[in-house]
């Protein structure tokens, strides 16, 4: 089947109106895969993503299916081998456009006397990141992702189309992100930006004339801890830090509030205090 009918199919179980448009379609044995912009609406904003999707990621029991009567989705289908083959394809025909051109060589291929054809690696991942973050495809699966983590692509992209290790990616990326060429968030290759360490207030506990202000880090160049500050009429001052176990992108874990309240049952000597989420701290 299609990319068009499974597509079609899907959009008519669901009743969406979101709009699919192929960007670069790559076919394997009458297998669609595509490069593909969705744009859509909700209630008070529309978004546009960019995902590399193949037939099967719309197909009627593979990806979704009517249980009990209602359309739900049932599974992914990262594993199409299809799918991995077309964006192999693709890695392999990028790789062959900077091979074939001067500006991405370390030495030009007119020199003769060094053979080199040897590819200048921090040009490349600047391009690539320049083409992913205007949403080209550059062999990547999903440009939601990276986006999230507020860059353009992942390093494992750039490995595979420079034909390195991660291992010596890795060190290429650290001296980039040295000479201020690049940022990195984890394996997320970023624009270059300046990010200073920043707080997120959590909730506040008042207790008596004295307020707690708790914080979580903003951004990961912002120590991992929960801060504590002592606002006592003009002064303003930390008391404690407490390491957090897990990293509060979406919010703290439940075990890192828990060690939180420990700690303030303990400050307090107050064994009934609680800081759950929904309730009000109770001294
Ligand atoms: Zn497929």
């Amino acid at each position: 089947m299609s990319l068009k009918r499974s597509l079609s199919e899907f959009k008519k179980a669901f009743s969406t109106d979101d709009k699919y448009t192929s960007l670069r379609t790559i076919t394997i044995d009458g297998h669609e895969s595509a490069w593909m912009k969705t744009e859509g609406t909700t209630k008070d904003n529309s978004w546009v993503t960019y995902e590399f999707h193949c037939e099967c990621d719309f197909s009627k029991g593979i990806a979704w299916d009517f249980l009990k009567s209602k359309p739900s989705m049932i599974g992914s289908q990262m594993n199409c081998l299809y799918k991995e083959t077309a964006i192999h394809l693709r890695i392999l025909e990028l790789r062959q456009e900077y091979l074939t051109n001067d500006n991405f060589l370390k030495v030009p291929s007119f020199d003769f006397s060094t053979y080199n054809f040897d590819l200048d690696e921090k040009k490349v991942i600047l391009n690539m990141s320049k083409r992913a973050s205007q949403n080209e495809w550059v062999g990547q699966r999903s440009a939601l992702a990276a986006t999230f983590w507020g860059g353009t692509l992942y390093a494992q992209t750039c490995a595979r189309v420079l034909d390195i290790s991660m291992a010596s990616l890795w060190k290429i990326l650290n001296e980039m992100e040295k000479e201020k060429l690049i940022s990195l968030e984890g394996a997320v290759i970023c624009e270059y930006r300046n990010i200073k360490p920043s707080w997120e207030l959590w909730k506040e506990v008042v207790h008596g004339s004295v307020k707690y202000l708790i914080s979580l880090p903003a951004n990961s160049k912002t120590k991992n801890v929960w801060r504590i500050e002592e606002v006592k009429s003009k002064s303003k001052k930390i008391i404690e830090e407490i390491p957090l176990s897990h990293v509060p992108t979406f919010g703290p874990d439940v075990d890192d509030v828990f060690v939180l309240e420990c700690f303030f049952k303990d400050f307090f000597r107050n064994n009934e205090f609680s800081l759950a989420i929904n309730s009000k701290p109770k001294l």
